[in-house]
């Protein structure tokens, strides 16, 4: 019954998706950036198509020959349909070449079959899943008109067509594209790579891919003769407007070499690849680029705070009322934070760049050594005094003030320690301690 469903809202809501005015489209649901409007007359995605449509619609073809009271669908309008997609082709090959007769019948033809294949209704014997070189291919059930496909670029039509999405690289295409698909999935690069390219727009020419599309070995050149050749700026390498559609990204070797977040024209699958990567802490900049640090001095702030937290987090997982307050759940979206001070996401870098990480990042400090000096009773008995001077406040090894022997743990005044020469009290005396045992112990 679904079906008819189906069929019910498709005839109410008239039909014809060709029909609607471009305006009346609905937005994209996935806030996904929409395919260039670049592309070049010979792309698949030019517009007069869908007029060329609209006219021959008005010809007759629009008309609903099938339309029926919902549910009362026979054999025979299948038959008929079937019949006039032969009596059509016929038409087609009697017509004088390249009329405009007879690019009304191919369209006419198109629409013809797009019908059959809805009376046939492939939504119902097409797989709900499927797993083609590592993607995990869901078939989707939103009718929403406006999306492209990312194996033909061409419009899906969510009301006729059956498509499906990729749950790990969100690639996105008709059920008849599937077949075609060339590339892996970008989620298993990630999975099991992890790195970015890190040399800025690594050229090595045209003639290096024997003048063809880096990912479809389509035939492409700089003067667009056979096909526009779109450069790649995250791998150097030229497209053709299939498999790139100057889509926008920030480029992470430009970011650690330049400081450059200005987003930059990448092929599908540098954009998916780097999307899926963006929140991956992969990139360990003291290595890749350690004089980064003398130039943001947003880095060094916030390279002091991560290496605090790591600091207080000793704390946390010791203490019930930290765990029971999730305390440490303030950094899950950056569980990196928790575990290291040196390795960084492509979004941190990001965010510091637009002063939201050290902002957020001093807020989350200041809540934690709050908790550990002024609220938790528990936490606060686990400060130290400077066994030094034996005076002052209660130290914490995250204070600014403050030095932490190596060896034992023990928090001193930054200066006490310097005075007496960096050597720690309470390791000489677990020392003189433990030779004072060892005679004991030869008794064993
Ligand atoms: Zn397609
Ligand atoms: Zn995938
Ligand atoms: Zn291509
Ligand atoms: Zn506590
Ligand atoms: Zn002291
Ligand atoms: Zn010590």
């Amino acid at each position: 019954m679904e079906y008819n469903d189906k069929l019910a809202r498709f005839r109410q809501g008239h039909l014809n998706p060709f029909n609607k005015p471009k305006e009346e489209e609905s937005p994209r649901e996935d806030g996904e950036q929409e395919p260039s409007k670049e592309s070049p007359p010979g792309s698949p995605l030019r517009v007069p198509e869908f007029q060329c449509l609209e006219r021959v619609m008005d010809l007759g073809v629009s008309e609903d020959h099938f339309s029926r009271p919902v549910g009362l669908f026979l054999a025979s309008d299948i038959q008929q349909l079937r019949q006039a997609i032969e009596e059509c082709k016929q038409v087609i090959l009697d017509l004088p070449e390249q009329s405009d007769k007879q690019k009304d019948a191919v369209v006419r033809l198109i629409h013809l079959r797009l019908k059959l294949q809805e009376l046939k209704d492939p939504h119902e014997d097409e797989p709900n899943m499927r797993i083609i070189l590592e993607h995990r291919f869901y078939k989707e059930k939103s009718k929403s008109v406006k999306q492209m496909c990312d194996k033909c670029s061409t419009f899906i039509w969510g009301l006729i067509q059956t498509w499906y999405t990729c749950t790990g690289c969100y690639y996105r295409c008709h059920s008849k594209c599937l077949n075609l698909i060339t590339k892996p999935c970008v989620r298993s690069k990630v999975s099991h790579q992890s790195e970015y390219e890190l040399t800025i727009c690594p050229e090595a020419g045209l003639d290096s891919q024997d003048y063809r599309c880096a990912e479809c070995r389509a035939p492409i050149s700089l003067r667009a003769v056979p096909g526009e050749a779109r450069q790649c700026d995250y791998t150097g390498q030229y497209y053709c407007s299939n498999c790139h559609w100057n889509d926008l990204a920030v480029v992470p070797a430009r970011v650690i070499h330049n400081w450059d977040f200005e987003p930059r024209k990448v092929s599908r699958c540098s954009m998916r690849y780097l999307a899926l990567m963006l929140g991956r802490p992969v990139l360990k900049l003291r290595e890749i680029n350690p004089l980064l640090f003398n130039y943001v001095e947003e880095l060094v702030e916030i390279r002091k705070l991560r290496q605090d937290i790591l600091l207080m987090k000793p704390y946390f997982i010791t203490c019930k009322e930290a765990m029971e307050a999730r305390l440490l759940l303030q950094l899950q979206d950056r569980q990196h934070f928790v575990e290291n001070d040196d390795m960084y996401s492509l979004q941190d870098l990001l965010d510091v760049s637009i002063g939201r990480l050290g902002a957020s990042l001093t807020d989350i400090h200041t809540m934690f050594a709050k908790h550990i000096k002024l609220d938790c009773e528990r936490c606060q008995a686990k400060g130290f005094v400077c066994e030094l001077c034996k005076e002052g406040d209660i130290l914490f090894p995250f204070d600014s003030h403050t030095s932490v022997c190596q060896d034992c743990a023990a928090v001193f005044h930054r200066d006490c320690y310097y005075d007496n020469s960096t050597s720690c009290p309470r390791c000489t005396r677990l020392n003189l301690r433990k030779q004072a045992q060892e005679p004991g112990e030869e008794k064993w």
